[in-house]
């Protein structure tokens, strides 16, 4: 049916091929491109022999000319773009200039402020509407199912949502006293920048993981997590029905905070660049250059994801509870795709939304957050592609 360009050889990446590949009655032809060529390659040996046609190529995302031509010889009917959120604007601008559809799991961020948010990207809808073609932002696991989820609700349960909460747990053990699971700048910049929610149409700050709460999640247990900013909050506070607040919690161990402290305590999670043996050098991406590789922890993790969404709202005059989420178990999903279970929470709905895009569910011109179209389909295709969820009526609500 299609051809994707994908960009990006890392975690998600690797997740995206080996699930196009699964899918090859949609993803006839793709190609994997990135900065480090080897790795599309690796990949490339890995899953050859299917029924998908795999291509790769090397390519510096950074240079929006570099992309465009490699648009122009492969020609895509869709880039999925899961390089690093720095590389999403020049890679929109190849799509604009060439007229090929757009999708990322992840908000554009300027690589010296830790600030991420949608107006960079939201820029871009009258161009993208003028070319007559479809950006989808967003569309890993969170932000992304937790988008389809709320607009399902929305679709199905609810005529207005007032309260919403965004629950990401992970008892996944690796084994390392610390490591990120997915790449560790990001993850890090994320975790120490002020927490954030939207509360009556404005942003409430918080400092760094100042709220915490424990929650008993099904499959899981008893964990603790953390209120943090989170991308989806800015897109469904605008998106949603009656919304009188939004928040988002990720759960850390114990462990795991005290050893972040120390690091930040020392600066070693500083992006302002200091001066070493006649170098400039960022502490964290040095910190990143010591810590384990996230794809190197798919063998050692064992336990269980699970990621979802609880919402208090109103139906027909009536309140109502609803709770959906998915549990995803690590070990099998390195089983299925040789990945551990964040990378591939990620990569299957850019696989899915992908899909939607090129089987024309979700194409209409401009730039989009997922809860924008249809949940339906989408919720459909999370149970066939290995991302099964579950829902009840009457979840423990977060205090
Ligand atoms: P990795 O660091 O594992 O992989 C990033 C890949 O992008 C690497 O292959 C890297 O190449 C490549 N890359 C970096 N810069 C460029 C460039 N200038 N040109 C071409 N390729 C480049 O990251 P992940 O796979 O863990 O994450 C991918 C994306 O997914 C990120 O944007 C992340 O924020 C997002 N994400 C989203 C989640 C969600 O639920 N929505 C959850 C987790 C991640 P090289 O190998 O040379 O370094």
């Amino acid at each position: 049916m299609g051809k994707a360009l994908i960009i990006g050889a890392g975690g998600v990446a690797s997740v995206v091929v080996h699930k196009c590949c699964q899918n090859h009655e949609v993803f006839e032809e793709i190609c994997i491109a990135s900065r480090t060529k080897s790795k599309c390659d690796a990949l490339k040996e890995k899953l050859d022999g299917g029924k998908t046609i795999i291509h790769t190529a090397q390519v510096d995302a950074d240079n929006t000319q570099e992309v465009i031509d490699l648009i122009e010889s492969f020609k895509p009917d869709l880039v999925i773009n899961v390089a690093l959120p720095y590389q999403d604007l020049t890679i929109m601008d190849a799509c604009l200039a060439t007229g090929v559809d757009y999708l990322d799991t992840a908000n554009y961020e300027p690589k010296d402020t830790a600030k991420f948010e949608y107006k960079w990207q939201w820029e871009y809808k009258e161009r993208f509407e003028q070319a007559g073609i479809t950006a989808v932002l967003g569309c890993g696991f969170d932000p992304g199912v937790t988008g389809v989820f709320s607009a399902y609700a929305q679709k199905h349960y609810f005529d207005e949502i007032h309260y919403l909460d965004i629950l990401d747990a992970n008892a996944g053990d690796h084994g390392y006293p610390f490591a990120t699971n997915f790449n560790p700048e990001i993850n890090i910049r994320e975790i120490t920048a002020k927490g954030s929610y939207i509360e009556n149409g404005n942003w409430v700050e918080t400092e760094p993981l100042e709220i915490k709460k424990v929650y008993e999640f099904p499959e899981i247990g008893e964990k603790d997590m953390y209120l943090l900013h989170h991308e989806e909050l800015e897109s469904l506070a605008l998106n949603l029905n009656g919304i009188k607040r939004i928040r988002f919690f990720m759960t850390f161990s114990q462990k795991y905070i005290t050893h972040l402290n120390v690091l930040e305590n020392v600066g070693m999670t500083s992006i302002e660049p200091i001066e070493y043996n006649g170098q400039q050098i960022q502490p964290l991406q040095f910190l990143k250059a010591v810590l384990p590789d996230p794809a190197s922890l798919g063998p050692r993790t064992k336990g269980k994801t699970n990621i979802g969404c609880i919402m208090q709202g109103v139906k027909d005059g009536e309140p109502r509870n609803y709770y959906v989420y998915n549990v995803c178990d690590h070990e099998e999903c390195y089983k299925e795709v040789g990945s551990q279970a964040i990378s591939y929470t990620t990569g299957v709905p850019a696989m899915i939304g992908a899909m939607m895009v090129l089987t024309g569910k979700w194409k209409k011109p401009g730039v989009f957050n997922v809860e924008e179209f249809d949940p339906d389909p989408f919720m459909d295709a999370l149970n066939k592609w290995g991302l099964p969820w579950q829902e009840t009526f009457n979840p423990t609500l977060v205090d």
